[in-house]
């Protein structure tokens, strides 16, 4: 018998279908656009997502490692597979048989990589990153002339892209973004893009995409704007009607029961209740990804109504006051991300409540939990997956 978990994260690939063709409807022709799903796709599940995504017309995908990268190749996902740490010795063959596109930053591994391609008789895309501010992985604009000639000295690989990242596109300053798109351009320029042909420039993240049209170049890698939330929790820059969040988080009520004022609450008693007061216990906690952070906090939705966490969370159970919610009893639904009757909670709320980021909030939860996936649309073999 296969026992229902009482936590579970709903994805609905509808949402995620439709939040691409929102996106792809802004960008001029021509414009390709890389859907973002390394990491699990966010945590919301790698293969059922690149599926839907490349129903909805998505040809190229950016994956954390070669391991997703190989993940998604068994699942049949055709199309540009960037793999954006790239790729380690013990993995060359692996992005042979797999056509796997890594990105490349370094000249040794790129010697092994065109020695592979010799041995296999293929030749290997490779996709460069340039530092151009993010201060994060990739060249030094400086060290890219010198590094893009020692490349086409290596037969067996080609170069097809060439590429960067922004670290603040979706901050109130657009100066930096500004400097940064006019620096990667001049790097562009400099290191012959004619001559060399990198067919596909690219440096624009959801926040670029949505902000600066002129940082589209030739692909654009939105990820978190296709799971429906904003790259800046604060700043919506797209007509929030567009995109939906693709992911909710549910779990059911173990017990209720009522306490008189002045009784202490979970761990450390951070909470005394100050009337009577009925309580919901829930069987979620930071084990599930319901974090310690939204201990006094964080909202949830019972019954299309909102119910405060009263004291801290724990392992596997926090309380909410449901007083003043009527007739709540055990196994009743509990929205704890997303949406119920009429009232939502959003991954950026909890993410506030929590002092962190959508993104870390959807990887938690998807991370950690047994997720379901809503498809009418159709057209994906998505099994519901194992956890
Ligand atoms: C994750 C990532 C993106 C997507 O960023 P979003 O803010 O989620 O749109 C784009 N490019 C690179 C290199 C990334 O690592």
């Amino acid at each position: 018998m296969i026992v229902a978990p009482m936590n579970r994260v709903h994805i609905d690939l509808d949402a995620l279908r439709n939040n691409f063709r929102a996106l792809r409807d802004r960008l001029a022709p021509g414009v390709e656009i890389m859907a973002m799903v390394k990491a699990d796709a966010y945590g919301h599940g790698l293969i059922p997502c690149a599926q839907a995504l490349w129903s909805a017309g998505a040809r190229a995908f950016g994956v954390a490692d070669v391991a997703e990268g190989m993940a998604l190749r068994r699942a049949g996902v055709g199309g540009r597979i960037l793999v954006l740490l790239g790729v380690r010795e013990t993995e060359l063959a692996e992005v042979v048989t797999g056509n796997l596109t890594p990105v490349i930053f370094d000249l040794d591994m790129a010697r092994l990589l065109a020695e592979q391609a010799r041995k296999s008789g293929v030749t290997i895309s490779v996709h460069l990153k340039v530092d151009t501010g993010m201060g994060r992985l990739g060249i030094m604009p400086e060290e890219v002339a010198l590094f893009v000639e020692t490349l086409r000295t290596m037969k067996g690989l080609e170069l097809a892209g060439f590429f960067s990242h922004f670290p603040v596109a979706d901050g109130p300053d657009s100066s930096l973004t500004h400097l940064q798109g006019l620096e990667f351009s001049r790097i562009l320029q400099q290191c012959g893009r004619d001559q060399s042909k990198p067919s596909l420039v690219h440096i624009a993240n959801s926040a670029a995409m949505l902000r600066y049209p002129d940082t589209h170049f030739d692909m654009v890698r939105p990820g978190i704007s296709l799971y429906g939330c904003c790259p800046s929790g604060r700043n919506l820059f797209i007509d929030p009607g567009c995109l939906a969040p693709v992911m909710s988080f549910k779990t059911q009520v173990l017990q209720v029961k009522d306490l008189p004022a002045g009784h202490g609450i979970s761990y450390g008693h951070t909470a005394v209740t100050r009337r009577p007061t009925r309580l919901a216990v829930l069987p979620v906690g930071y084990h599930d990804g319901y974090s310690r952070k939204l201990s006094n906090r964080g909202k949830v939705l019972i019954h299309g109504q909102s119910a405060p966490v009263l004291g801290r969370v724990c392992m596997n159970a926090c309380m909410v006051d449901v007083t003043d919610v009527a007739g709540v009893r055990a196994g009743d639904e509990v929205v704890l991300m997303g949406r119920q009757g009429e009232l939502a909670i959003s991954a950026d709320q909890v993410a506030g409540w929590m002092e962190t980021i959508s993104y870390e909030v959807l990887c938690l939860f998807g991370g950690r939990n047994r997720k379901y996936y809503d498809d009418t649309q159709g057209g994906v073999a998505a099994g519901n997956s194992p956890g």
